[in-house]
């Protein structure tokens, strides 16, 4: 439902949280962040509100200057901690707004490759695919592109690798998503809003787009690897 990320040069899971909470607006079940520190990828994940998700992080913090966070409005698995984002397969964090349509297909096929699923989610499916491409020897990049082009439905979607500490890839099809340009860190979230506090400079990605982030550059491509243009606006919304 709601998504936030950042790449950047200071630490974020407090950030992220802040972010998060200025999506609170559009309802949610249940919330959770990742980030990567010392080559560790890590995540906490609450049922309920925010609150009980920075409870969580005043026992537990998170450090690293790059994550991932999200609020789920469940389609699909119970609203438990189980099946809140982000969802961690082989070293690939994802979060997901919308519905993979064709879940079930994908799911039953890596089933038969051996893939094991730990959650109820149609969104599992995406880490699933990405791992199983990375291990049959492609690059994260090449990776996340072959899963945009296997999964139909609605999606903004937000990747991170514990391998490349540097890096957020995100997706959309459906429901928005705009980068956020910030001076040495890079941004990502659902809403405009939720980047207000953090830089006023956007770009929304196109249905189609796939941006590859770093914390000092952000390249858009299609499904196909094309580079693409998207203009930057001021946002209006206010911090
Ligand atoms: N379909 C996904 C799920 O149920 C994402 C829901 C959302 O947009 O928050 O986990």
């Amino acid at each position: 439902c709601g998504i936030v990320g950042i790449v950047g040069n200071q630490p974020v899971a407090e950030r992220l949280v802040d972010a998060l909470k200025r999506l609170e607006y559009r309802g949610y079940d249940s919330a959770g962040v990742a980030t990567i520190d010392n080559g560790v990828m890590d995540r906490r994940r609450a049922e309920g509100k925010l609150f009980n998700l920075e409870k969580k992080l005043d026992g537990e913090p998170l450090a690293g200057t790059i994550g991932i966070a999200h609020t789920r409005w469940a389609t699909h698995g119970v609203p438990n901690e189980t099946n809140a984002h982000p969802h961690f397969v082989g070293g690939v964090a994802v979060v997901h707004n919308g519905i993979i349509e064709n879940f079930s297909e994908l799911k039953d096929e890596l089933i038969a490759d051996g893939a094991v699923f730990t959650t109820q989610t149609d969104t599992e499916v995406v880490a699933q695919l990405i791992a199983k491409y990375r291990r049959q020897g492609l690059d994260n990049r090449a990776a996340m592109l072959a899963m945009l082009n296997h999964v139909k439905g609605a999606y903004a979607l937000v990747v991170m690798f514990a391998d490349d500490p540097d890096t957020i890839m995100a997706a959309r099809f459906g429901p928005p998503l705009a980068i956020g340009f910030g001076k040495g860190e890079m941004f990502l979230g659902s809403d405009a809003i939720a980047l207000a506090p953090f830089t006023n400079e956007i770009a929304y990605l196109v249905d189609g787009d796939c941006a590859i982030l770093h914390k000092d550059s952000a390249e858009i491509i299609d499904f196909a690897g094309n580079p693409v243009e998207r203009p930057h606006q001021i946002s209006q919304a206010t911090a």
